[in-house]
């Protein structure tokens, strides 16, 4: 990695904030129409952000934020993997 000094920044699809990609998940749709948690930001496909908020996961499964992101239905089993992400943090 080279140090860049501008950070790329990502509009989360919950809170709607501009935030550095580090701070957030990002979830993907392949070309297969699949979704799918990108822990390494590496995958391909479309991507949306989320903030690793419980509190922004709240407020993109109310707006649907991803939905709308990436065009297409979020699987409930998604959203509970992104809870379950979420749970283990703090904010912190
Ligand atoms: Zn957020």
């Amino acid at each position: 990695m080279k140090g860049n000094a501008k950070v790329p920044l990502r509009q989360c699809t919950g809170c709607r904030e501009m935030k550095s990609k580090k701070e957030m998940i990002r979830v993907i749709r392949t070309a297969e129409g699949e979704i799918q948690l990108d822990f390494t930001g590496k995958k391909n496909g479309r991507g949306a952000y989320i903030c690793a908020d419980a509190e922004c996961l709240r407020k993109a499964i109310k707006s649907h934020g991803l939905e709308r992101s990436l065009k297409t239905a979020i699987p409930q089993e998604v959203y509970e993997q992104l809870e379950k992400e979420l749970a283990g943090k703090d904010g912190s």
